[in-house]
């Protein structure tokens, strides 16, 4: 097999972003799955576009999330350009319904976080809120608008972004999984696969939730899979504009008139069944903050791997080998998180520096982890 200037393992969202970066560049690039690429978590998704955090844990990535969103409009449309097919973008904004009985503690405290982070949002009493989306509870009591964050169909923007980055030259080759990184002293040479060695000045891992089963991966992105289960339903008398959300559940409105409603998060390893429990538990919810989707068709039921990390936090940037990077660990943001992973991952490449701060998601904070703990074994 010839030489790429850069090997990528894993075709999701994430390595055919990275792949269609690079190839613009100019770089010769190899994109290699273990499957047919982008059938993982990257169909799974809900497609939700939103910086802010969902719990204290995830602060930290609220400046990269506000820089991703702020690429996506110029993604999308080089994106659309490139590929010729529609990735489903939505601007309409995201409102979170609030059930409690102190709703104007809650209001205030979740209105002051947002502006502490630099994000928007806005308090809405529930009538405003009823108007803005008639579909909401008699029962929601006050309601958060976020009119900058958006959605995207996740299915179609990936199928679109494989495309645009075959159009820009990135050779793709399914059913090629990666079985190790081709280590020479501290070197990575690229990738083993099955049968073969692929030769490449960058390595890239890419691989998801599977990313820390490529041998020598591990110490760098110990990944593990947050399984969450979907349901996707119609209504024929009922329309959603915005992405809702409670503290149970998002519905996620589709330019095609589905509504998706999500989503379950399990630690029960590679298992992606849907279970009876988990879809009485999405279509309670959305019951819930929506009682007329009670009516409502279900088209959908379906599950997928996000790929988490120890900390909740992505893996970015340069491990201790020379040539090798990761980009993985975008656990519940990976859709979001993906122009602005490309970039740096290109930038890194292409320049040797970065435009933003990524020293807080670099793959060496598991490795320094890693050394001490086995300091601390007993010999
Ligand atoms: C139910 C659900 C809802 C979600 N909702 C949202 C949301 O609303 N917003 C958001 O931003 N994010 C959301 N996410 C998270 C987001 O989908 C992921 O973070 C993102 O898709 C990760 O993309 P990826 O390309 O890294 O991984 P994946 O899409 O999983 O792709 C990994 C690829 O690597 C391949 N692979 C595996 N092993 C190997 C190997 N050894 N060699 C080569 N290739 C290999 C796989 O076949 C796959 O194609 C959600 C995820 C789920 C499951």
């Amino acid at each position: 097999m010839k030489k790429f200037d850069v090997a990528i393992a894993g075709g999701g969202v994430i390595g055919a972003a990275i792949a269609l970066d690079l190839s613009r560049a100019g770089m010769c690039v190899g994109l290699f799955d273990r499957q047919q690429p982008g059938q993982e978590a990257s169909w799974a998704s809900a497609g939700i576009l939103s910086p802010a955090p969902e719990n204290p844990a995830t602060v930290a990535m609220v400046p990269l999330g506000k820089a991703s969103l702020s690429l996506y409009p110029e993604f999308i449309a080089r994106v659309e350009e490139i590929s010729g097919k529609s990735a489903g973008f939505r601007a309409k904004g995201t409102l979170e319904a609030l059930f409690s009985h102190d709703t104007k503690a809650e209001l205030s405290t979740i209105i002051a976080l947002h502006h502490g982070l630099g994000l928007k949002a806005e308090p809405l009493r529930a009538e405003d809120a009823r108007e803005l989306e008639p579909a909401l509870s008699e029962d929601v009591e006050a309601a958060v608008l976020r009119p900058d964050e958006c959605s995207v169909d996740n299915r179609a923007l990936t199928s679109a972004v494989l495309d645009a980055a075959q159009h820009s030259g990135a050779e793709v080759f399914p059913g090629h999984g990666a079985k190790a990184i081709w280590r020479e002293g501290d070197r990575c040479r690229g990738l083993i696969l099955q049968n073969e060695k692929l030769e490449a000045k960058w390595t890239i891992i890419a691989a998801g939730s599977f990313s820390a089963a490529i041998e020598g991966v591990a110490v760098y992105a110990p990944v593990r899979p947050a399984k969450g289960q979907m349901v996707a339903l119609r209504a024929e008398d009922l329309e959603i504009e915005r992405v809702l959300w409670s503290e149970h559940i998002y519905l996620v409105p589709r330019n095609d008139g589905r509504i998706l409603a999500g989503a379950t998060v399990e630690y029960v390893g590679f298992d992606k069944r849907t279970t009876a429990g988990g879809v009485e538990k999405i279509l309670s919810a959305a019951i819930e903050l929506a009682p007329r989707l009670a009516n409502a068709r279900i088209e959908e039921t379906w599950a997928g791997l996000r790929p988490d990390s120890p900390d909740h936090l992505p893996i970015l940037g340069p491990a201790d080998l020379d040539g090798l990077l990761m980009a993985t660990g975008h656990f519940r943001s990976g859709i979001l998180l993906t122009p602005i992973t490309a970039r740096l991952i290109r930038e890194w490449i292409t320049e040797q520096k970065v435009s933003m701060d990524w020293d807080r998601f670099s793959p060496m904070r598991f490795r320094t982890q890693t050394a001490e703990a086995s300091k601390k074994m007993p010999a």
